[in-house]
């Protein structure tokens, strides 16, 4: 184990940033920060292989490992990481709140900080805190015990959406029930590897909800409380896992752009102090009506978000960038766009779980103008995010010239 002491002789203006997770946001972050002038480390259990860790040098110029072995629930590795950091952050929300909280204890500048991470990482506390901000939302209920599941169903209708509270990604955590028969219900928990005795605090319920778009914003918060929106963006969902990003959002009248990224930002202010950093915020819009438009939030990320990876080719300031900037305490940096329109698709593992013909989309869009290609470094499983290729262009239909190619190459299609 090292040890890094404050008194050790580094440049005067060198931050050191402490990452909790060293996956692909960490690895974008980190290949950002040297930049800036800041110092990353990072926890991962994957050790010096983690997609971070193939990025950044083994030690600093201390000689202090930039890798921590470790698992993010370990409090003792969490405290080995925070030695001798300006601030510790996070490229994930489902690490260990307790661990966090010890640092603060002692001392250590946590950013966005332990309570913030404890109302998101539990989805039912987020509701609650954003309906108690006024902040739309789908209808949703505790689901306490079997007969609350009936209630919901009768409250809200079918089909009923029911959420794992903590731990989920990609859908995995969600499933769909279509009839209150005990035997629907019995086979929706055990898709979620539950049984009816598990219900209390594992599951909520939401109504489902009928969106004709799913809009994604980014936000950015300064620790003095300073709330900067990326533009809005259609989130193209394909089984529950983000395929593409439109910039600026497609089919959306700029008023309803404009209502998402204020609804946004009034999220993550209504999370208040230690909000600090990116926020990835989901968005569902609903027609209501003629020329009326919902907009109700589905659900907020502490940290830069697979829907804001645009902004590294097509903003002066990547999600990266200002996370960094943010959880430090610098000037935050422009979030608006600098072209006509932009897209990102997600590489995923091919479903043979071949890296060559995973890789196949990608090599292609090298010879694509203005496609950009950012590869995670990860290990190869089917439908598993490998890297994501950025398009941009003076307009959405020069784009859509070069997307419509990218899409066919990766096998995607949608409405
Ligand atoms: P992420 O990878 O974004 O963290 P997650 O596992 O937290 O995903 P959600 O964002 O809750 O899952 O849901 C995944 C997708 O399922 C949404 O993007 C949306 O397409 C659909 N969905 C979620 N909630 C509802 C709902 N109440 N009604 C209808 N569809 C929904
Ligand atoms: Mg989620
Ligand atoms: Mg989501």
């Amino acid at each position: 184990m090292s040890s890094l002491s404050s008194n050790l002789p580094t440049s005067p203006s060198t931050l050191r940033v402490g990452c909790v997770g060293g996956g692909q946001l960490g690895r974008m972050m980190a290949l950002e920060a040297p930049r800036l002038n800041i110092d990353m480390r990072f926890l991962d259990a994957e050790g010096s292989s983690c997609p971070a860790g193939q990025v950044v040098g083994a030690t600093d110029r201390n000689g202090v490992e930039r890798i921590v072995k470790g698992a993010l629930y370990d409090e003792d590795k969490l405290a080995e990481l925070a030695e001798g950091c300006n601030v510790v952050t996070m490229e994930i929300e489902h690490v260990g709140v307790q661990g966090l909280e010890k640092l603060e204890a002692k001392g250590v500048n946590v950013q966005p900080s332990s309570r913030i991470i404890k109302i998101i990482q539990d989805k039912f506390v987020q509701k609650e805190h954003f309906s108690k901000y006024g902040i739309p939302l789908p209808p949703y209920a505790d689901l306490p015990n079997l007969e609350a599941i009936h209630d919901a169903a009768l409250q809200f209708g079918l089909p009923l959406m029911l959420k794992s509270r903590k731990g989920a990604y990609d859908g995995r955590g969600n499933t769909v029930l279509r009839e209150t028969t005990p035997e629907a219900i019995t086979t929706a928990l055990a898709d979620l590897g539950l049984k009816a005795e598990d219900l209390g605090d594992t599951l909520y319920a939401e109504g489902w909800v009928r969106f004709y778009s799913e809009v994604a914003v980014m936000v950015v918060r300064s620790t003095n409380g300073e709330t900067r929106a990326y533009p809005a963006t259609t989130a193209v969902q394909t089984d529950s896992i983000c395929r593409v990003v439109l910039v600026p959002a497609r089919n959306v009248p700029a008023n309803i752009r404009h209502k998402c990224e204020n609804i946004a930002m009034k999220a993550v202010n209504a999370l208040g102090d230690g909000a600090t950093g990116m926020f990835g915020v989901e968005l569902f819009l609903v027609e209501n009506g003629v020329d009326d438009i919902d907009v109700l939030l589905n659900e907020v990320a502490p940290r830069p978000h697979n829907t804001g990876h645009y902004t590294q080719d097509a903003c002066a300031t990547s999600q990266f960038e200002n996370h960094l900037r943010a959880v430090c305490g610098l000037p935050l940096g422009d979030t608006n766009l600098l072209v006509g329109a932009a897209a990102m698709v997600n590489v995923l593992g091919a479903p043979s779980g071949d890296i060559n013909e995973t890789m196949k989309g990608v090599n292609a869009a090298m010879s694509i103008p203005r496609a950009v290609v950012h590869w995670y470094g990860k290990g190869c499983r089917p439908g598993r995010k490998m890297g994501h290729i950025n398009m941009t262009a003076d307009s959405h239909a020069e784009l859509d010239t070069s997307l419509s190619r990218i899409l066919e190459l990766e096998r995607i299609s949608y409405d």
